[in-house]
C-alpha cells in the first residue's frame, strides 16, 4: 500500500479570509444585480460589469485583455476579483497578490511573476479508479498483532461498513488507511470513497439520509451513492497540491526545479493524453501602479498566451508616474499601449446604509454578535475611515466584549478599540506630531 503525504495549501489562504462570505457577483439570470446576494451589498454597476466579463470568459472572448477596476481602498475590487473566479465555477484558482510583492532581492521580477500566472491556472484530472464507495454504515478500531513484533505489538487497524444504493460490504482496513479516514474526520453516516490502489480516502459529504439529524449549513448532503460499493469510478481531481504530494516523497517539503520538471512532464503527458486539462483562473494584482515597464511589458505577452489566467488589475491612484519610465505619466500609471487591452470597471464609496448591511453580514459570517448601537458606531468608522478598517474592528471588539462579560459587542467595546488600534490616518498623525516634538530623530 502506498502511503498519500498531504501537503497542505498556499499561504496566501487569510488573504481571501476577509472575504468568506462572499459567494459570488450576486446577479439575477438577466444580469442585474440584486441589492444584497451572495454576501455581495450595493456596487451594482461594477458587479453587473464583472457579469459582462464573466460571459466574455466563457465565450473565449478575453484572450489578450484584462481588467482593470479602478477605485478608492475598501470599495471591494478584490471581493469583485475574487467573485468572478467563483462565477466561472468551483474550484477555479484564484491568486491575488500585490503590485509591490514581485520587488524580492533575490528573484527576477518577471520571475514572479511568471510563478504567480502559473499559480492561477489550475489542473483537472480525470481518471478511473478502482474504489470502494459508500454511505458509512459502522466504525470499529479493532487491536491486532503486529506482524513485525517487537515494542507496541499490536497496531490498529478499522473495522469498516459501506452501504450503496445495491448493497453493502464490510472491509478491514489497514492502519495506514485507518489513519487516513482519521484524518478526514469520517463518523457514521459520512459518504467516503478509498482508493483500491492507493489507499486514499476521500469524504465526499454527509448522506442526506442525516439531513434533519444535523441541520448545519456548513454540512454538503449527498445522496447514497448508485451501484455497487466496490466499483470503478470516475474521479475528477482538481487539487494541485495533493497531486503533488503524490508525485512528492514523503517528507519532502521543498520544491525543487528537478520536481516542478518532474510534475511538468507528467503533467504535459496527461494533458496530450485527454485525461487532464488545464483550467485558467484568475490572477488579482493589486496596486497595479507599483508594476514596472519591464512587469507590463512581461504582462502584455503573456495575455496572448493560449493558457493565460483572467488578470485583473486593481488601481486606487488617478494620474501618476510609470514606474521605470522616467517620468512618463499616464493614467493608473499604466502605459496606454497596456491600458488600451483592458476593459475598465470604476469601483464607487458605500452609502453608510451600505457599509451596515455589509458589517452585519461579516458579523454573522465571523460568528460575532453586536447591538443596533454598535453596528451604527462600527459603520461611522467605515464611512469616516474605510470599509477595511471599520471590518476588522468586529474581532478585536468582540474579544473585548467578552473579557468585558458581554456576550453582544457594545459601544463601550468599539470606543475601547478605537484607543487600543490606530488607523493609518491617526497614526501618522500621531508620528508626526511627536517628531515635532522631537521624539522621534
Ligand atoms: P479593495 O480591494 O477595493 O481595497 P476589498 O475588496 O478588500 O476592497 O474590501 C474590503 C472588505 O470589505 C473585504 O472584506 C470585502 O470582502 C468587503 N466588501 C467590500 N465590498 C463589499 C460589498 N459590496 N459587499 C460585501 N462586502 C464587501
Ligand atoms: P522603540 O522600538 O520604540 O525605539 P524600544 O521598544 O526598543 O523602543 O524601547 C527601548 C527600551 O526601553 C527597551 O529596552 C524596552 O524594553 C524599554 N521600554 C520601552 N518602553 C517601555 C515600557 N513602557 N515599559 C518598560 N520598558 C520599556
Amino acid at each position: 500500500m502506498v502511503q498519500i503525504s498531504e501537503v497542505r495549501g498556499n499561504s496566501r489562504d487569510h488573504r481571501t479570509a476577509a472575504h468568506t462570505h462572499i459567494k459570488g457577483l450576486g446577479l439575477n439570470s438577466a444580469g442585474i444585480a440584486e441589492k444584497q446576494a451572495a454576501g455581495f451589498v450595493g456596487q451594482n454597476s461594477a458587479r453587473e460589469a464583472c457579469g459582462v466579463v464573466v460571459d466574455l470568459i466563457r465565450a473565449q472572448k478575453m484572450a489578450g485583455r484584462g481588467v482593470l477596476l479602478a477605485g478608492g481602498p475598501g470599495t471591494g475590487k478584490t471581493a469583485l476579483a475574487l467573485a468572478i473566479s467563483q462565477e466561472l465555477g468551483t474550484k477555479i484558482p484564484f491568486c491575488p497578490i500585490t503590485g509591490s510583492e514581485i520587488y524580492s532581492t533575490e528573484v527576477k521580477k518577471t520571475e514572479v511573476l511568471m510563478e504567480n500566472f502559473r499559480r492561477a491556472i489550475g489542473l483537472k484530472v480525470r481518471e478511473t479508479k478502482d474504489v470502494y464507495e459508500g454511505e458509512v454504515t459502522e466504525l470499529t478500531p479493532e487491536e491486532a498483532e503486529n506482524p513485525l513484533g517487537g515494542y507496541g505489538k499490536t497496531i490498529s487497524t478499522l473495522l469498516i461498513g459501506l452501504k450503496s444504493a445495491r448493497g453493502q460490504k464490510k472491509l478491514r482496513l489497514d492502519p495506514s488507511i485507518y489513519e487516513a479516514i482519521q484524518k478526514e474526520r469520517v463518523t457514521v453516516g459520512d459518504v467516503i470513497y478509498i482508493e483500491t490502489n492507493t489507499g486514499a480516502c476521500k469524504r465526499v459529504g454527509r448522506s442526506d439520509a442525516y439531513a434533519t439529524e444535523f441541520d448545519l449549513e456548513a454540512e454538503e448532503y449527498v445522496p447514497i451513492p448508485k451501484g455497487e460499493v466496490h466499483k470503478k469510478k470516475e474521479i475528477v481531481q482538481d487539487d494541485i497540491m495533493s497531486m503533488m504530494g503524490q508525485l512528492m516523497k514523503p517528507k519532502m517539503t521543498e520544491i525543487t526545479d528537478k520536481l516542478r520538471g518532474e510534475i511538468n512532464k507528467v503533467v504535459s503527458k496527461y494533458i496530450n493524453q485527454g485525461v487532464a486539462e488545464l483550467v485558467p483562473g484568475v490572477l488579482f494584482i493589486d496596486e497595479a501602479h507599483m508594476l514596472d515597464v519591464e512587469c507590463f511589458t512581461y504582462l502584455n505577452k503573456a495575455l496572448e498566451s493560449p493558457i493565460s489566467p483572467i488578470v485583473v488589475l486593481a488601481s486606487n491612484r488617478g494620474v501618476t508616474t510609470i514606474r521605470g519610465a522616467d517620468d512618463l505619466v499616464a493614467a493608473h500609471g499604466i502605459p496606454p499601449d497596456f491600458l488600451s487591452r483592458l476593459l475598465i470597471i470604476p469601483t464607487h464609496p458605500y452609502e453608510p446604509e451600505e457599509i451596515k448591511r455589509i458589517v452585519r453580514i461579516r458579523s454573522t459570517t465571523e460568528g460575532v454578535q453586536l447591538t443596533d448601537a454598535a453596528v451604527d458606531k462600527i459603520a461611522e468608522h467605515g464611512v469616516r475611515i474605510s470599509l477595511r478598517y471599520c471590518l476588522q474592528l468586529l474581532a478585536p471588539a468582540s474579544i473585548l466584549a467578552r473579557v468585558n462579560g458581554r456576550s453582544q459587542i457594545d459601544v463601550q467595546d468599539v470606543a475601547e478599540c478605537e484607543d487600543l488600534f490606530l488607523d493609518a490616518r491617526r497614526s501618522a498623525q500621531v508620528l508626526s506630531s511627536e517628531s515635532g516634538r522631537g521624539f522621534i530623530s
